[in-house]
């Protein structure tokens, strides 16, 4: 099986403020297993860094006011399509993102305030079919194989 990874848990510096989101547990997973990057934010046409982004209603704003909700479904649909073009089937996301977070993510007013809910490419990915992992998924399972 082929997994789509969120760049930023393996090291990539593709995070809002140009560092990563680093996870020791998904490296070890994905050693021995085929898996392709993506970046939604980036696939869409933002830079790093940028100014950070939450989602408001059906919006995605950044700290400073700017809509950049176009970009975040650009780069969800371009994710997606490289995925499907790979047969991927599951992803390994990052949690709390506007664009990767799964289950909740923060609630418009930069306050790190969590509420029920994905991220724009999360939320795509689930009308697709195609399953998610987030980090912490992926460390209780390799925690339960190691007991
Ligand atoms: Fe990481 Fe996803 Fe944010 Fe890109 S969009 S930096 S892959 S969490």
């Amino acid at each position: 099986m082929v997994y789509g990874v969120s760049a930023c848990i393996v090291r990539k510096n593709t995070k809002y403020d140009g560092k990563n989101n680093y996870n020791q547990a998904v490296i070890d997973f994905l050693k021995d297993k085929e898996y392709i990057l993506i970046c939604p934010e980036v696939m869409g046409g933002l830079p790093t860094p940028r100014v950070p982004s939450e989602q408001l209603n059906d919006k995605v704003i950044n700290q400073i006011g700017e809509d950049v909700t176009t970009n975040f479904t650009d780069g969800a649909k371009k994710s997606l399509e490289l995925l499907k073009e790979k047969g991927v089937e599951a992803v390994i996301l990052k949690e709390r993102s506007p664009s990767c977070g799964y289950k909740k993510v923060y609630d418009g007013t930069f306050s790190k305030t969590l509420i029920e809910g994905h991220g724009v490419f999360a939320k795509l990915a689930i009308e697709n079919g195609i399953k998610i992992y987030t980090e912490t998924d992926i460390k209780n399972m390799q925690e339960k194989n190691e007991s």
